[in-house]
């Protein structure tokens, strides 16, 4: 890498026109922005943001005057079809999230499936994004792992799936809200109680801490002090072993 000063830097391309760019934003410090996206969303014809004044906050905190559309679960099929239109006439589009990178637990999926079908083209301005931050920090092994975003809220369903994902090997990265942390917990007593547990709590912002522990262990912590906030859970993998609940006693003989 040349550091002499002298030499200007090369010319970034200008952004192309059609192109759906997914951008990554901070999920909770403003310095975790990446260059290319201030200029991706500086230089777009369209924003398409999921809430329009939370990413406005953001826009004006980086001095950014661009056309904003909502593009949320309950309008992206509609909205898709407004943006796939404009992006055929040559509009260059940014589809941020409230944080994160779009598209992971966030509105995307259908905006950016619509635009490859349409022989569009689609670029990630990659950045922040929870589940990457907590992994890696986590301790955990990071050569195999599964993430499944939130798990179900109804009992049945989200006892199944826990039982599903934690027969897989690798770790288990989930998202979760902080009501639901030490009902997850309590679940991990039972189903997994000799699995490492990491809870990624407000990464990036003032009160970011890893709370590391056996399921037993981080309930006790909990229950002294519960905390708030957002939160990215991992749990160690389970070697494709089924759920380690601790066998049942053996039937005695009669004598
Ligand atoms: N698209 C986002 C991303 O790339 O990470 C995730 C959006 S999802 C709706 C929001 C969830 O991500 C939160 O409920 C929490 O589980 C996790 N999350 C987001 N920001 C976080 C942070 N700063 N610290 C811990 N977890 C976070």
């Amino acid at each position: 890498m040349s550091s002499d000063a002298n030499i200007p830097a090369p010319a970034l391309p200008p952004l192309a026109p059609g192109t759906l760019y997914l951008v990554a934003t901070p999920i909770g410090n403003m310095e975790d922005i990446t260059l290319r996206a201030i200029r991706t969303l500086r230089e777009c014809d369209l924003v398409a943001a999921e809430d329009t004044r939370r990413t406005g906050h953001l826009l004006r905190h980086f001095d950014i005057n661009r056309r904003m559309v909502s593009c949320f679960a309950h309008n992206e099929r509609r909205r898709s079809e407004e943006i796939l239109r404009l992006l055929q006439s040559g509009g260059k589009v940014a589809l941020v999230s409230d944080a994160g990178t779009p598209g992971i637990s966030d509105p995307g999926a259908r905006l950016v499936r619509g635009a490859i079908d349409a022989g569009l083209r689609v670029e990630s301005v990659p950045g922040p994004c929870a589940l990457v931050a907590g992994l890696v920090a986590s301790g955990l092994p990071t050569d195999e792992f599964h993430f499944v975003g939130f798990l179900p809220n109804k009992s049945g369903q989200r006892a199944r799936e826990l039982d599903r994902l934690l027969a897989l090997p690798g770790t288990l990265v989930l998202y979760e809200s902080p009501y639901r942390v030490e009902k997850l917990l309590g679940e991990l007593v039972v189903k997994a109680p000799a699995r490492q547990v990491v809870l990624a709590r407000e990464m990036s912002k003032r009160h970011e801490e890893y709370l590391r522990g056996l399921p037993a262990e981080l309930a006790r912590v909990w229950s002294e002090r519960p905390r708030k906030g957002e939160f990215v859970v991992m749990i160690d993998g389970g070697d494709g072993l089924a759920a380690e609940v601790p066998p049942a006693p053996a039937e005695q003989e009669p004598a």
